[in-house]
């Protein structure tokens, strides 16, 4: 029986388990994942906070040291520079600032500016400035207030976007000789970068930005920002104010991000590191998946063993279901197992059960199938069963010869001995038959004292032979329980010699018994009707 595609709205133990246990295992690892996602984004923001804020702090420390350094190079050349005639020392002066230049990577350039703006010496040499006059709000500052400068980011007089910080320069008298300047230019590689590093953003997409006292953009990943006044950015603002901290800030693209900032205590100036929202999901994201690709194998092996104990749980019930199956479209009977044994204690009580029950059912078909196709009396076949026999030689075209035997002046002995006595005796002379024939041949009781016997693959002249010996058997045979022997007559008839319709042969048979009777008795006769050899 095929099971699998049958019933198809009911649900199979197999799919139910798995399913069951998919859903519990997912429903459980979401729970567990959601309860936890929450807590888990905090704890990461938190520490990408506290992680950009001490970086923040780190660099404006590392930057403050540096500042004075550069305001103490540039104070340094500023003192050489005191009692220096340019018009004669031009060639030491460049030295100087060759050499100032090359042995620390402050600037990009520095300028000695006289007292009136004009460049006397610059270095790198070929900036094309000497003799020029500066007079850049900057510059004009520092000469004009003759003090240390640091300027605002500003286009200069090369056409660069930069920051110029300046010491002024004094001879001995405390005459004021001009400045001495170093620039940053923002747009190209500087001091920044050698300090922080070349990579602008970090694996973890944080990056830093600087921006100067008034909240302009000093350093940036994004170069065309540089500059630009963010003053109005509520962390930037808090730079200006001198303050450090860490928060969750919108930038001025609406973009939300982690940020930790810290003043640089020498130059004012501000350092924010901040890390985009969206890295700190992404990486939350990443964190989850991976957690699930742990989780994987266990729920693969989870599922594999729920799939294995379904189809074991299932398998009696198959078992059973083929087997009810089987039993009932089968035309033989089928040799129950009946010491079928099961692990699982229902299954084998319900298997037990089934099996048990199909067994006493079998019987009980036996025992109805023989009280329908057997004389109760003799033990023979009946009347019944010999038509179905003739149907099955019919449809097999096999031939056979045909006896009716009929006992002689059976009322005589119903009569003498009385019916009880006459019962045996139809006993005694079925068993005398049964004796008599071969095991292939089949004996029936047609009905009162008459018999048939069916001799297969036999002819008549065979047939006549196996007729006379039960005959003579019987004659010989003192008869029990009446003590005599008693006689019978036999008509013979052969399929399909003589002819293939049932109902014909049978009647030139008994034409045969019945002439037999009319000779005298205790004789067989072979029917001479149709064509027999
Ligand atoms: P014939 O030689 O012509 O066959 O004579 P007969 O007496 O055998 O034939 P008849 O047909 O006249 O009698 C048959 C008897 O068989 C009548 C009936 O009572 C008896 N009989 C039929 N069935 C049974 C049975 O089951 N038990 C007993 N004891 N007698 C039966
Ligand atoms: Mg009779
Ligand atoms: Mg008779």
């Amino acid at each position: 029986m095929n099971n699998k595609n049958r019933n198809p709205g009911k649900i199979r133990l197999t799919t139910l388990f798995s399913g069951v246990v998919a859903l519990a295992v997912i429903l459980t690892s979401v729970t567990a994942v959601a309860a936890s996602y929450k807590t888990q984004r905090e704890h990461l923001y938190a520490r990408t906070l506290e992680m950009d804020y001490s970086a923040a702090n780190r660099m404006s420390i590392t930057m403050n040291t540096l500042f004075s350094s550069m305001k103490k190079g540039l104070e340094t050349l500023a003192n050489e520079f005191s009692e220096v005639d340019p018009a004669r020392q031009s060639q030491e002066i460049q030295s100087k600032l060759d050499f100032f230049n090359s042995s620390n990577n402050y600037f990009n350039s520095v300028t000695w500016t006289s007292e009136q703006g004009y460049v006397l010496k610059t270095t790198p040499s070929n900036l094309n400035l000497e003799g020029k006059r500066l007079q850049t709000e900057p510059t004009n500052e520092a000469l004009t207030s003759k003090k240390p400068t640091l300027s605002v980011p500003y286009i200069g007089a090369t056409g660069r976007l930069i920051v110029l910080m300046t010491e002024p320069v004094f001879n001995k008298q405390g005459v004021y000789k001009g400045f001495i300047g170093g620039t940053i230019y923002l747009e190209e590689n500087n001091i920044l970068d050698s300090i922080f590093g070349v990579n602008r953003i970090d694996r973890t997409g944080s990056y830093f930005l600087i921006v100067d006292s008034t909240g302009k953009l000093i350093y940036h990943p994004e170069q065309n920002l540089l500059g630009k006044d963010l003053s109005d950015n509520q962390v930037v603002q808090k730079l200006i104010q001198g303050q450090s901290g860490k928060e969750s800030v919108v930038n001025s693209f609406g973009v939300p991000f982690l940020a930790g900032y810290s003043t640089v205590a020498h130059n004012q100036w501000g350092i924010i590191v901040q890390t985009p929202i969206s890295m700190v999901i992404r990486q939350q994201n990443e964190q989850v998946s991976k957690m699930l690709m742990i989780m994987l194998p266990s729920f693969l092996f989870l599922m594999c063993l729920t799939i294995f104990m379904a189809r074991k749980v299932a398998a009696p019930f198959v078992f059973l279901a083929n087997f009810v199956g089987k039993a009932a479209s089968s035309k033989e009977k089928l040799p129950i197992p009946l010491e079928k044994n099961h692990w699982n204690w229902e299954a084998d009580l319900l298997t037990k059960t089934v099996l048990h029950s199909i067994s006493e059912m079998q019987q009980q078909s036996e025992r109805l199938n023989d009280s329908a196709r057997k004389d109760p009396l003799t033990g023979l076949m009946n009347r019944r069963s010999f038509e179905e026999f003739c149907a099955v030689f019919d449809q097999n075209g096999q031939p056979f010869s045909l006896l009716i035997l009929d006992i002689d002046r059976f009322k005589y002995v119903n009569d003498t001995f009385g019916h009880l006595a006459g019962d045996e005796v139809l006993k005694f002379l079925s068993q005398k038959i049964l004796s008599s024939v071969r095991a292939e041949d089949l004996c029936f009781r047609f009905g009162g004292e008459e018999f048939i016997v069916i001799l297969p693959n036999t002819r008549l002249s065979k047939a006549f032979l196996t007729a006379e010996r039960i005959r003579k058997d019987v004659e010989r045979s003192d008869t029990l329980p009446i003590g005599r022997p008693v006689t019978v007559s036999i008509g013979i008839a052969e399929y399909p010699a003589q002819s293939s319709d049932f109902q014909e042969l049978f009647e030139m048979a008994d034409k045969a018994l019945y002439r037999a009777k009319e000779e005298g008795r205790n004789r067989t006769i072979v029917s001479n009707c149709g064509n027999s050899d």
